[in-house]
């Protein structure tokens, strides 16, 4: 059963309830709520998969219910689907113009109310795929650079209103050309791997943030973390990264260095996320310059 989905199904009259369980709690867990205060609690508290709305209830609509569903950022992705006695035609386009993905008339044939809740969970399933794809790096399993932004305006906006460090360590992979040409690209892959592995492994504070920034270079963000902290953790990544050995598939054992540029700020009006960016850009060519294998940190 725990694996099955969840319904909240939301009705005032007992029967109508009943009706809609009857056929489905063999296949779907099942949440019931009798007006609307109790719906939104009920989506907020049990975040069910797809949500069974009556329109004409006492106190709060069905239609109120899901403009409040749709103002919350834990509910507003929840499809729901009207199952009303309203079936005029204004009704039923007011529902999916607020956002319901489907809206059923009573008396309605359990089947149809089956298919078509199935056709909506499929749905969801499919968009939530998509979007954690379009989240993630696919190689290394790390989050990509689309979703490093979108974390580093949410942290960059934190830091900036309490007042507090943030900070970043760009790092790009030491002779990454020869390491592909000496042992094949799909080896060049495995290390790329391995490497998110360390980071994973040496990054382990829950608001820390790892991504994969480019082909072969890596961003972490380390909110709260002042300059010391950044230089630790960057000579950690450094040290590990170098110590992992990384076997082909013949056994030969392999192994590479990273170079790191880190740096560490509070946000303020002098300073922008790009700035920022840029800076730790330079320092990791720095370290570059200065024989690679290194960590090179700002001075301020
Ligand atoms: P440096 O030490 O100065 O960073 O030199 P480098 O050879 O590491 O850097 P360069 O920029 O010359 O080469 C980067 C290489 O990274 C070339 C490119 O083929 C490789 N690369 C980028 N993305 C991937 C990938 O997804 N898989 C593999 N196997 N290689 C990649
Ligand atoms: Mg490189
Ligand atoms: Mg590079």
């Amino acid at each position: 059963m725990s694996n099955s989905k969840k319904i909240l199904i939301v009705d005032d009259e007992k029967m109508n309830i009943m009706a809609l369980v009857h056929f489905l709690r063999s296949q779907y867990e099942i949440i019931i709520a009798v007006d609307g205060i109790s719906a939104l609690e009920a989506a907020e508290k049990h975040a069910p998969d797809i949500i069974l709305l009556d329109v004409i209830m006492p106190d709060m609509s069905g239609f109120d219910v899901l403009v409040k569903l749709k103002d919350s950022s834990v509910t507003m992705n929840i499809p729901v689907i009207f199952i009303t006695g309203l079936n005029d035609v204004e009704s039923e386009e007011k529902g999916l113009v607020l956002g319901a993905v489907d809206y059923i008339a009573k008396p309605f044939h359990k089947s149809i109310v089956k298919a078509r809740i199935q056709t909506h969970l499929k749905m969801s399933d499919y968009i939530r795929t998509i979007e954690k794809f379009g989240l993630m790096d696919v190689l290394t399993g790390l989050s990509n650079r689309r979703s490093f932004d979108t974390r580093m305006s949410t942290e960059w906006g934190r830091a900036f209103r309490e007042k507090k460090p943030l900070g970043l360590i760009i790092l790009d992979i030491d002779n990454f050309k020869i390491y592909n040409d000496t042992y094949g690209h799909p080896q060049g892959d495995t290390l790329l791997q391995a490497i998110a592995a360390v980071l994973n492994e040496t990054v382990n504070r829950s608001s820390d943030f790892v991504a994969r920034w480019g082909g072969e270079e890596f961003i972490v963000l380390l909110p709260d973390t002042d300059r010391n902290g950044i230089l630790n953790i960057a000579e950690q990544i450094r040290v590990n990264i170098k110590n992992r050995i990384v076997p082909c598939t013949d056994e030969t054992n392999t192994s590479a260095t990273v170079s790191l540029g880190a740096k560490s700020i509070i946000p303020d009006d002098d300073n922008s996320i790009a700035r920022f960016i840029a800076d730790a850009d330079a320092l990791l060519y720095t370290a570059k310059k200065n024989g690679k294998d290194q960590v090179c940190i700002d001075n301020a």
